[in-house]
């Protein structure tokens, strides 16, 4: 059986004697590979040119989780809770992004993965949900928070491929960030919600396969259900390789 090459996009971190890494957590990795796919990391930093020639290799890409989008990119409210933005990773995200639509090629967003999508799309975020989502439940999204904790459930619509793939439409999940979705960008369609009403799944209507989570299917792999999401991922990587 062919092994799709998925593409996993990178952050910028530093070491201790304060050197540039390019980094992202092995969760990540280890879910795709998990699933059957080979995963590559894809550099920041690359003109776009250079992204291009990258971006031929990839069977399909993972937008994965990190820093907050620049809120000047969607028109959003400045907030102190605003952090970790790198408008180089902004570019390189929103370049394959739009490749991946463009495209045709499988692509799937954690966290940060998702409001990317959304921002590239034309939608917008919540800079900070605790203070602009009325009755916001809490989303915890201190970086020390246990990664396997539940603290909400997802209700997903009933017939749509999420449904499918997770094989139930109320489930409990992780909650990892202080951001989401606003204004849902008008190509996509959304999947989960979570009981304060903040859209947690989207999809792209008419794309082979184009899938977005809020939470963190990485940490939760024991669950066959948050396995299948990195197995779809593949599964379609591998259909769209071999009718190329
Ligand atoms: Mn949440």
């Amino acid at each position: 059986m062919s092994i799709p090459v998925i593409g996993v996009t990178t952050s910028r971190a530093q070491n201790k004697a304060g050197h540039a890494y390019l980094m992202n957590m092995e969760a990540y990795i280890e879910s795709v590979s998990r699933a059957g796919g080979a995963p590559v990391m894809i550099p920041l930093g690359l003109p776009d040119e250079q992204l291009d020639a990258v971006w031929q290799h990839l069977d399909g890409i993972l937008f994965t989780g990190g820093g907050d989008v620049d809120p000047q990119v969607y028109g959003g409210e400045p907030h102190p809770a605003v952090g970790g933005v790198d408008a180089d990773r902004d570019r390189v995200e929103f370049l394959l992004i739009r490749r991946a639509v463009a495209e045709r090629r499988p692509f799937f967003g954690i966290c940060r993965g998702i409001q990317t999508i959304n921002v590239a799309l034309g939608g917008t975020l919540y800079s900070d949900i605790s203070t602009q989502l009325p009755n916001a439940l809490p989303h915890p999204h201190d970086p020390f928070t246990e990664r396997k904790l539940l603290p909400h459930t997802v209700r997903v619509e009933a017939d749509s491929c999420l449904a499918e793939v997770l094989g139930s439409t109320q489930l409990p999940v992780n909650s990892l960030h202080h951001q989401g979705i606003r204004r849902l960008a008008e190509p996509l369609r959304p999947l989960a919600y979570a009981p304060d009403g903040l859209i947690e799944a989207v999809t792209l209507p008419g794309h082979p396969f184009g899938l977005a989570v809020q939470w963190h299917p990485e940490w939760l792999q024991e669950q066959a259900p948050m396995r299948a999401l990195f197995c779809a991922l593949v599964d379609a990587a591998r259909k769209e390789k071999n009718a190329s």
